[in-house]
């Protein structure tokens, strides 16, 4: 199983230190931090070795500034700091591998009761190996879903369309109900009732040969791989992807289902709530979808090289 395991290495306040030296007051107010997950891809070989391009760095970058706009915390880097930042600490660590990187920005102790600027907050980028779930043997594998007990965060309380670790106890509950009931993972509802997103990643359906996703007003997170995904699979495949609510039962009866992501990548979905979904799994779709997004990651794919920032 692939998963962020740390590295010899990070960036920390405008400098590659150690990350056993990258030590903070555990008096830190770390709930309300922000963060980003980006991956690097191997260029030409998604699963082998060589020179790294960052996916969708610009939007990455621009999404945590977005939340820490929200959030009211300030960063004291500019963006192109923060991606010479990313590229000192993988070199540092000399990774050739799939690579995660995760910017993270919160507040030093005190700075949540004052009007607090710039060096008040942490920045710290560090990176690790994290392998690549898009081979076909890790996609065929089975995946059961629940949909949650929990509903998804409603966005006038904690907004999910900010990347704060805050949102991740919502998502923690169902993830650890999910497990204790035997299952992989969960599938949130929003306060509406409609489908939301998973616990990680974003949610895409097929219904008779179109691609379906919710809304970001259903209490998503706006991510950048849905945002991808939406744009590849109706412009380069030709598949037609509508925007929606989805309702419950629409998600038992959908042909394909499978999760988007940074971290998940692409993942088949088996079944939700032991209710099987179309005859054959994974979908043709949903494989088809997994193996161009696997050409764009590893720079096949012209049109999308813009996606991809060298390391
Ligand atoms: N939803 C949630 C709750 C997530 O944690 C993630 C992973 N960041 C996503 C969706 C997918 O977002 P992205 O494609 O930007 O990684």
């Amino acid at each position: 199983m692939s998963g962020f395991s740390g590295s010899k290495y990070c960036w920390m306040n405008g400098e590659v230190i150690e990350t056993e030296k990258a030590l903070v007051s555990a008096m830190e107010p770390i709930y309300y931090g922000i963060f980003e997950g980006i991956r690097a891809y191997v260029e030409d070989d998604i699963l082998g070795e060589g020179d790294l391009n960052i996916f969708r760095w610009k939007a990455h970058v621009d999404r945590l500034f977005r939340s820490a706009a929200v959030t009211a915390l300030d960063i004291a880097y500019s963006k192109d700091e923060l991606l010479e930042g990313t590229r000192a600490s993988i070199k540092a660590n000399d990774f050739k591998k799939t690579t995660y990187i995760q910017p993270r920005v919160w507040p030093k102790a005190g700075a949540m009761r004052k009007r607090a600027l710039g060096t008040d907050f942490h920045v710290v980028i560090p990176t690790s190996f994290y392998d690549t779930d898009l081979r076909k043997e890790v996609l065929s594998k089975e995946r059961r879903f629940m949909v949650s007990s929990w509903r998804r965060i409603a966005s006038d309380a904690l907004p999910p369309q900010v990347k704060a670790w805050g949102n991740y106890a919502n998502s923690g509950l169902a993830r650890r109900e999910a497990l204790r009931l035997g299952f992989d993972d969960a599938i949130l509802l929003d306060n509406r009732g409609f489908v939301s997103e998973a616990t990680g990643a974003c949610l895409m359906t097929v219904h008779e040969g179109r691609v379906v996703t919710p809304p970001v007003t259903a209490s998503i997170l706006p991510s950048i791989t849905r945002d991808a995904f939406i744009k590849f699979i109706s412009e380069d495949l030709g598949i037609p992807v509508d925007v929606r609510d989805i309702a419950r039962v629409e998600l038992y009866a959908s042909d394909e289902a499978f999760l988007c992501g940074t971290g998940a990548e692409v993942q088949p979905i088996t079944s939700v709530d032991d209710i099987k979904l179309g005859e054959t799994y994974p979908g043709p779709l949903t494989m088809e979808i997994a193996k161009y997004y696997s050409e764009i990651l590893a720079g096949n794919v012209s049109k999308r090289r813009d996606w991809l920032t060298p390391v």
